[in-house]
């Protein structure tokens, strides 16, 4: 078969190539030389629509992606809305489940300094989460200023087809570039940024604090409503069952109120949701702790690793340019440079610009002796 179809392609090719050598001859019938030029236009054309000096396997699945990408960018900007009211309610009804479940049956055991320890320590933990998040889903992440030409850019966003500062990339979510960008959170419905960076880590920690605090504080509690949960179970198997037997020659054991038996649910409700978020948002925050500790971003973590592999592959060594070491990482985070301690930062709510305008990163002057003992090492 092989054999037939090269015995066949062969003198078709000579027969191209001998009128193609017409074609370039001046002599040549004028219908033969149109024909030959419209042969070399249609070629240049189709190679013109098919070469890319960017092409190659990777923008081919890029391209046959394309579909889903967009649908998964379009349900998580229509579901950012419903993530956010999701986070509301919940928080909200560990809140009321604490005052209208947990509060009354503190109140008759704990003892008075307990009481007000117990008080003190939710309601900052509650203030700050409320503050971080609001602070979170509200600022925006940074945008590129368009149309100036005074600051450094490293490249130019394909989709925006604007110049791009150093560590900003484009975010297909919010359609736009998006300053040192970290990622899309569809928790906030909003991208994190530099300008917002620091209230979404906040936010996780203590989160994640008043989680552990919640889950921690309430075992007793939980162990006591899931065995008495168990006992419903019980008491009302047990009444089903002397009902269709018709064996009760006497009063039925008393059966537990709608009061008791709502507040034994929500205690149980309330230690599996807290237990729950602690752990995924506790090693979510920890990851982003590693990460800040490293001056790397969740994207920059990506392009980081293919850099060091591939200086490696070549026997040489990668540096993050914006890594000052990991205490001055933190400082440079949690803007130390702009008026109060670090400390005070970390523990009270502020509402401050973090450190430099998110699109030059020289490093802050009280870092550079520390930055250049880093680069040496
Ligand atoms: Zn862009
Ligand atoms: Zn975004």
């Amino acid at each position: 078969m092989r054999g037939q179809r090269s015995l066949l392609l062969g003198p078709a090719r000579l027969c191209l190539r001998l009128l193609l050598l017409l074609g370039y001859r001046r002599r040549c019938p004028p219908l033969l030389r149109g024909l030959v030029q419209r042969w070399r236009y249609g070629k240049v054309c189709l190679r013109s629509l098919l070469y890319n000096s960017f092409g190659g396997s990777d923008t081919a699945v890029d391209a046959a992606f394309e579909p889903i990408y967009w649908l998964v960018d379009n349900v998580i900007r229509w579901c950012g809305v419903v993530f956010v009211v999701l986070v509301i309610v919940l928080t909200s009804s560990i809140v009321a489940i604490a005052y209208l479940c947990v509060l009354p049956l503190i109140l008759q055991t704990y003892s008075v300094p307990r009481l007000c320890w117990h008080f003190f320590y939710s309601h900052w933990n509650l203030i700050l989460i409320v503050f971080h998040y609001y602070q979170a889903i509200t600022t925006p992440p940074g945008y590129p200023p368009q149309g100036r030409n005074d600051i450094t850019t490293v490249s130019i966003c394909k989709k925006c087809i604007n110049p791009k500062p150093a560590r900003t990339h484009h975010c297909s979510i919010c359609n736009r570039c998006v300053l040192k960008m970290d990622h899309h959170c569809p928790w906030l419905n909003n991208c994190v940024g530099h300008y917002n960076h620091r209230y979404f880590f906040s936010f996780c920690f203590f989160m994640t604090l008043g989680c552990v605090y919640c889950s921690y504080g309430s075992w007793d509690l939980f162990r006591e409503a899931y065995a008495a949960i168990e006992k419903m179970k019980q008491l009302d198997k047990n009444k089903l069952q002397a009902v269709a037997n018709q064996t009760y020659h006497q009063t039925p054991p008393p059966t537990f109120s709608f009061r008791e038996r709502v507040t034994h649910k929500s205690l149980v409700y309330l230690w599996f949701l807290c237990s729950s978020v602690a752990l995924a948002l506790g090693a979510l925050t920890v990851w982003h702790a590693v990460l800040i500790s490293r001056g790397e971003t969740s994207i920059e973590r990506h392009i980081n690793k293919k850099e060091r592999r591939r200086l490696q592959a070549k026997g040489r060594v990668f540096r993050n340019h914006y890594n000052y070491g990991c205490l001055d990482n933190w400082k440079v985070f949690l803007g130390v440079d702009t008026g109060r301690h670090w400390l005070t930062r970390v523990l009270l709510p502020s509402s401050h610009l973090p450190h430099g305008n998110g699109m030059s990163w020289d490093p802050p002057p009280w870092v550079t002796a520390h930055s250049a003992s880093v680069m040496a090492v």
